[in-house]
């Protein structure tokens, strides 16, 4: 091999021809099982970030293969001027997993998170108001709507002007959200925890405090789940977790995509009530949004959570990894419900670690120059967990983490 290994020439040629958007790739991986990827030189990992909290199943699991192999085989893709059986089973089923009762709701799918709230965003301005009222540290994704909504100015600046009509509120601050929703507001739009901003947890009155808010001012209260949604932090949405919300909530507008299918690309706006058929016919439209494959994908990873018990599973896992990862004294908090953690370093070395960690066989996502995020498939293992707490503080000395001491008295 000249020296060069296989994942030095793949790198390459990913440079030669792919846009320059995400930096170099970390690695180039060839294939994965359960919750562990191979690169291309053949070495190993445990994959503790599952593609961005998407492989819910980890990867290559027989059911989501078999699902999409048979209605591949069957019905791949038709438009959406016609229905297929598997779109429909997946919408009611959606819409009994956040159990409306007689209120009801209407689903629209989409191809990625992005544009489940695109899909929101309009469906908000058939209120026939136009603000809406989003939070600080908030991401809803990369196009132009959802970027109108994101807060994070690197990523909105160079492409200004973005839609209009919305203000941003400190995250988690029910008072601020008092201030700012009056009668003009179409919608508020918060993250029941915000994931990019590095697993960022609200106080548990936050999310009753808005549905009250948005209520009283006839504005809707719109969750984006894209991230928290579907098993992830151990109830099937976030906003169902006692120990996420205070008092049970009933949105207008949930957002969905990430894990929903596992890896196959949906996404979903699901419109709770009269806010269901806010959208007349030629208002929105998809070509490949819900197609047969992606929501019998989306039906198997339902199906197998709850087969396989794994809303029980994530909660157990993510509170051994919170213990253990938070007893090092280098970690300084620990945040997150089930699957779905972020943690802050004594110093910001997060790329550090990152690095680290893969050199250790373990993949991990840096959130921010001092925050770990880490969103593992809800298939992981006792024994892939026992591994990495083993391997953390090596880890961590690797990264040149201190235990934070100030010295010199300099601070
Ligand atoms: C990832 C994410 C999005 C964007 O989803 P894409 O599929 O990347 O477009 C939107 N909202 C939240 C909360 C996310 O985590």
């Amino acid at each position: 091999m000249n020296g060069q290994s296989s994942q030095h020439a793949w790198t390459e040629r990913y440079a030669g021809a792919l846009m320059n958007t995400f930096g170099a790739p970390k690695l180039v991986l060839t294939r994965g099982t359960g919750a562990h990827v191979w690169d291309a030189d053949g070495r190993e990992y445990v994959d503790l970030l599952g593609g961005i909290a998407v492989n819910a199943l980890g990867h290559a699991h027989p059911r989501l293969v078999g699902a999409v192999t048979e209605q591949l085989g069957t019905l791949g893709h038709i438009s959406n001027f016609f229905a297929s059986e598997p779109q429909i089973r997946l919408a009611e089923r959606l819409l009994a997993l956040l159990g409306l009762g007689d209120l009801g709701g209407r689903v629209f799918f989409t191809n990625s998170g992005t544009e489940a709230n695109e899909a929101a965003f309009k469906l908000t301005r058939r209120t026939g108001r136009t603000r809406v009222v989003a939070t600080e540290g908030a991401f809803h994704g990369r196009t132009m709507g959802a970027l109108a909504l994101t807060a994070k100015e690197a990523y909105r600046a160079p492409f200004e002007p973005l839609p209009g009509d919305v203000v941003f509120v400190p995250y988690g601050d029910a008072a601020a959200l008092e201030a700012a929703v009056d009668e003009t507001t179409a919608a508020v739009v918060i993250e029941p925890v915000q994931g990019e901003a590095g697993v960022v947890v609200p106080p548990r009155d936050y999310l009753p405090a808005a549905r009250r808010i948005t209520h009283e001012r006839g504005a809707l209260l719109w969750l984006d789940e894209v991230q928290t949604g579907i098993g992830r932090m151990g109830s099937w949405f976030a906003h169902q977790h006692p120990d996420l919300v205070a008092e049970p909530v009933v949105p207008d507008i949930v957002t969905l995509a990430k894990g929903l299918a596992g890896g196959i690309p949906i996404g979903a706006c699901i419109a709770t009530g009269g806010t269901g058929k806010l959208f007349d016919p030629g208002n929105h439209g998809t070509t490949f949004g819900g197609n047969p494959v992606a929501a019998a994908a989306a039906l198997a990873v339902i199906d197998t959570i709850e087969d396989e018990g794994l809303l029980e599973h994530v909660t157990a896992l993510g509170e051994r990894l919170r213990v253990g990862l938070g007893a090092d004294a280098r970690v300084t908090e620990v945040r997150g419900t089930g699957l779905l953690i972020g943690l802050d370093l004594a110093q910001p070395l997060a790329a550090e670690v990152v690095a680290a960690a893969q050199d250790a066989g373990f993949i991990l996502n840096a959130a921010t120059p001092e925050r770990i995020r880490l969103a593992p498939p809800l298939v992981l293992t006792a024994e892939d967990v026992t591994a990495f707490l083993a391997a953390w503080p090596g880890i961590l000395d690797a990264a040149g983490l201190t235990t934070g001491a100030v010295t010199g008295g300099a601070r």
